[in-house]
Order: C-alpha cells, then structure tokens, then sequence
C-alpha cells in the first residue's frame, strides 16, 4: 500500500463512532481532505495533540478502497497553536478563518497560497496581544485576492471615474463614484485609506500584508466591510462569524 506525505492543518474534526474522528485537514499538497483518525482518540497522547484542531502537522497517509477518505498511518505536530485553545476569542478567530478556508480550497486541489495564508494568520492570533479586529481584516481580503474576487477598486464600475470614489458594493464586487452611487443599494462608504489600504492588503508580499498602520476605528470598519465582502462574494453566510460576533459583544 503506498504511503502518502502532507502537512496540513487540522481545521474540523468530527467525532465518528465511539473512537474515531474525521478530520478535515487543508494541506499543502492534496488541498482540502478528509482524514480517517482511527483510535486517534484512544491512542497516545502525541498523535492526539498531531491531530487536535487548528495543529499543523506531517501527516503520513493512505488510501483504503474506492472512498475518498484517507486514513491515518502516523502524524507527526509541526505547529500545535495551542494557544488558541486558552482563549475564547482565539478559538472564535480561528474557527472562522478555518471556517472560510474550507470553503475557497477545493477538495484533493492544493492551494498553496491560501494554505500559507490560513498558517500565518493562526501565528498572528497567537502573538502577544493580537489584533484581531486587523488579522481578521487582512485574512478577509487577502483571501478574496487570491479567490480571485477582490472588488476592482481602480475605478467606478458605472462610469469609469478613478477620482472620488466614496462607495463599495459588497454584493456587485465593485466601487462607485459619489455621482453614480445613488443608484445602488446596500453601499458602504470609503474613503482613500480604506481603498489604500485593502490595496496594501492584496498587493504586499506574503508575511508583510499585516504590516501597516489605522486607527483602532477605522481598523474595526476594514473589518466589517471584509466579512461583507467574504459572505456576498463567496455567497455563503458563516456560522463561525455569527459566533465569532458574539464573543466580540462580550470584549
Ligand atoms: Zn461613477
């Protein structure tokens, strides 16, 4: 029976008779899969932290007969993100990051830019004082761009105007001049921070998309506008977010 390698993240599991759990794991090499974890849950205790929620892993796999599961030989823990289990806000997070990357990475079809995504975002939910309104923002757009269903900001899609663009669509994945925007419903303002700065988000080499500067105000609106966009643009509304808003009404 051949052997499989990839390193993934452990982003649902679901429990499966008394023993075992499916897990759905985003790798770098076979994208989205489903995993088999045997006795995982009986077994010991570090094939049980290889396999926990949101841990980045060495999985070694193989295939069983016609289905589309793989099972699990060994696993071996890169990355635990443990921390994210301490704190409900983290936990909140990363859920719906998990949530969302389930969603745009495509069964048995690797992409790795989503993936690379998915990893740096949970290493900033674990820094010291995260910023989480900021991670979710830059994960949001970030993750629209490399959809490829980032809103066209150059210009207003009615009338081609790339001066006083003051409204962004959600739902039409566009921007609109002040004059043309009258015509449409369900339009949030901008201005030209928030347009540099999803421009900055889409276009900075990976590692430095976190890396620039807003108020805690305005910080919190990019964030609003990003779930918008993700949930009108990917046409699905997430659980994980109506939960992740409940903890935030909390903090
Ligand atoms: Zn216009």
């Amino acid at each position: 029976m051949a052997l499989i390698n990839a390193d993934g993240i452990v982003t649902k599991e679901t429990k499966y008779g008394d023993t075992s759990r499916i897990l759905t794991v985003i790798t770098k090499e076979l994208g989205r899969i489903s995993v088999l974890a045997g006795n995982a849950r009986r077994n010991k205790s570090g094939l049980l932290t290889a396999t926990a929620l949101f841990s980045y892993s060495s999985f070694t796999l193989f295939k069983g007969g016609s289905s589309s599961l793989y099972k699990l030989n060994e696993c071996e823990l890169l990355t635990s993100f443990s921390a994210l289990h301490e704190s409900l806000d983290g936990m909140a997070f990363a859920s719906y990051f998990c949530d969302v990357t389930n969603t745009v990475v495509q069964e048995d079809s690797p992409d790795l830019a989503q993936t690379r995504l998915l990893l740096r975002s949970l290493y900033m939910l674990c820094r010291n004082d995260p910023d989480y309104e900021k991670i979710k923002a830059v994960f949001e757009f970030r993750t629209l761009t490399i959809a490829g269903l980032l809103p066209n900001l150059s210009a207003c899609a009615d009338c081609g105007a790339v001066s006083d663009l003051v409204g962004l669509s959600p739902k039409n994945g566009c921007v609109y001049c002040s004059k043309c925007l009258t015509k449409h419903l369900e339009i949030y303002t901008i201005n030209d921070s928030i347009l540099a700065a999803i421009a900055y988000i889409a276009l900075a080499q990976e590692k430095k998309e976190f890396s620039f500067n807003m108020s805690d105000k305005s910080i919190k609106y990019l964030s609003e506008l990003g779930e918008c966009c993700i949930q009108a643009l990917l046409e699905k509304n997430f659980k994980t977010l109506d939960y992740l808003r409940r903890v935030t009404a909390l903090m």
